[in-house]
């Protein structure tokens, strides 16, 4: 329970309007019936270093489609909110960069690229998504050209400390020492929060053609994907498993007219593709955020493309329905629950997720699981030997767990 004067205290940090007080809001089993919501940098750190000095601990928002990521927490005062942290600070059409608080949607950015023959490389599954969310959560979809990281060249951060530290810039030149960047895309808020993000655009693409190839044997399937995923003017390169026992990949070309065309012929000649229309992204997005009703698990596992046919084959023989993107080497694994699981049944499959994600050559994070599934795993695998690092570096950044604690890989 938040004390008065601990109320007051955040009321005055947080600024005019910035403290709401609502019914309680559930997450993962714990409850919490007050947001704030800071309006700006400085009233986003004095809020934190308030929090700090209190002991409370926060869950912090962004437009919350994915609210439900990570571990139960284990701390939960209020709900952070990035929603006043929103705008396009800077928009440089001659070095194809922009600079946008935390707390803008995506598509509000993409609606002020509109025209400027300039567009976003982030593309998160969800359409819902902000900046930070989309960084915070290293959420990729369909039309990712690489992880959120990639295509941010600057964050300014606030730490539970206070302070507000900036990484990087609006030109990649700008980078001195570590590339913090890195760290705090895809921490998932567990080590500071961000407060806006210098972004790398790409150019419109003259021309775009979407196309697919339908197989009935996961090797045949594979190699069209991975041949596709490699084509010059690649965007997208889905693979998805289709009905009983079919394979669907799904692709998007961009680019000059003439890669696209001869990308697109090649595709035709040597893998009998054929022309669909765009849709079909909106439903291998759709796709991806599905977990099955009346209960499910979705993982999201790393494959290296030499290992993706075994992975789809072992995981789908498992019960799975999946989808993959071969040019990002990562599967998406979907798996039914009875309506009151059986924790044997559970138990098998993440132990079976675990051992096809170690023979792929990567990890797994369980992207949506039931509250009552999460409790006593881990919903990010199993750390091993960098379990102290990470252990490390909350207790550096947050050591007092005000943000998301709990939540993020080894319970931190
Ligand atoms: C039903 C549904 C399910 C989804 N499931 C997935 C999924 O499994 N995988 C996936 O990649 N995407 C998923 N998405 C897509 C989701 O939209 C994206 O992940 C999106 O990027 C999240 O952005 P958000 O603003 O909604 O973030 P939120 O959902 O509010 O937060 C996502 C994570 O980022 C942290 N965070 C948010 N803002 C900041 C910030 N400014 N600074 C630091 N940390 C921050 C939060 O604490 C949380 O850990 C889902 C979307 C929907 C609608």
């Amino acid at each position: 329970m938040i004390a008065p004067d601990q109320i007051d205290a955040l009321r005055d940090a947080v600024g005019d309007g910035g403290l709401q007080e609502h019914a309680p809001v559930d997450l993962d089993g714990l409850t919490a019936a007050l947001t704030l919501s800071p309006a700006d940098g400085e009233g986003l750190s004095r809020t934190l270093a308030v929090l700090r000095n209190c002991g409370l601990a926060v869950a912090v928002r962004g437009s919350g489609s994915y609210a439900g990521v990570g571990n139960p927490p284990i701390g939960l005062d209020a709900f952070l909110s990035t929603g006043r942290l929103v705008g396009i600070e800077e928009f440089d059409a001659s070095e194809g960069v922009c600079h946008v608080q935390s707390g803008t949607p995506l598509r509000d950015v993409r609606d002020a690229l509109a025209g400027s023959g300039w567009e976003l490389p982030l593309d998160p599954p969800g359409r819902d998504s902000t900046v930070g969310g989309c960084i915070a959560a290293a959420s990729v979809g369909p039309r990712a050209l690489g992880l959120p990281c990639d295509q941010v060249l600057g964050l300014t951060v606030s730490l539970t400390s206070g302070e507000r530290v900036r990484c990087g810039g609006r030109v990649v030149k700008n980078v001195t020492g570590y590339d913090l960047n890195k760290l705090y895309s895809g921490s998932f808020g567990s080590l500071g929060v961000i407060e806006s993000a210098w972004l790398r655009l790409r150019a419109v693409p003259e021309r775009s053609a979407s196309c697919e190839i339908q197989r009935s044997d996961a090797a045949g399937a594979c190699l069209a994907a991975i041949a596709a995923a490699r084509c010059v003017s690649r965007r997208v390169a889905a693979i998805a498993t289709n009905g009983a026992d079919g394979w669907r990949v799904v692709v998007e070309l961009a680019g000059d007219a003439p890669t696209v065309e001869r990308d697109l012929a090649w595709l035709r000649d040597e893998y009998g593709a054929s022309d669909t229309a765009q849709e079909a992204i909106e439903q291998i997005r759709d796709l991806q955020l599905e977990v099955p009703a009346p209960l499910g698990l979705r993982f999201r596992l790393g494959a290296l493309p030499s290992r993706l046919e075994s992975t789809l084959v072992e995981l789908r023989a498992g019960g799975a329905s999946l989808l993959a993107y071969p040019g990002l080497q990562l599967v998406y694994a979907s798996f039914s629950l009875d309506a009151s699981p059986d924790e044997a049944d559970v138990e098998a499959i993440f132990h079976n997720v675990k051992s096809v994600a170690h023979s792929a050559g990567g990890g797994y994070v369980c992207e949506a699981a039931p509250t009552s599934v999460k409790a006593g795993r881990d919903m990010f695998g199993d750390l091993g030997a960098s379990a102290a690092i990470v252990r490390a570096l909350k207790q550096r950044f947050d050591p007092t767990g005000v943000l998301n604690p709990g939540r993020f890989a080894g319970r931190n």
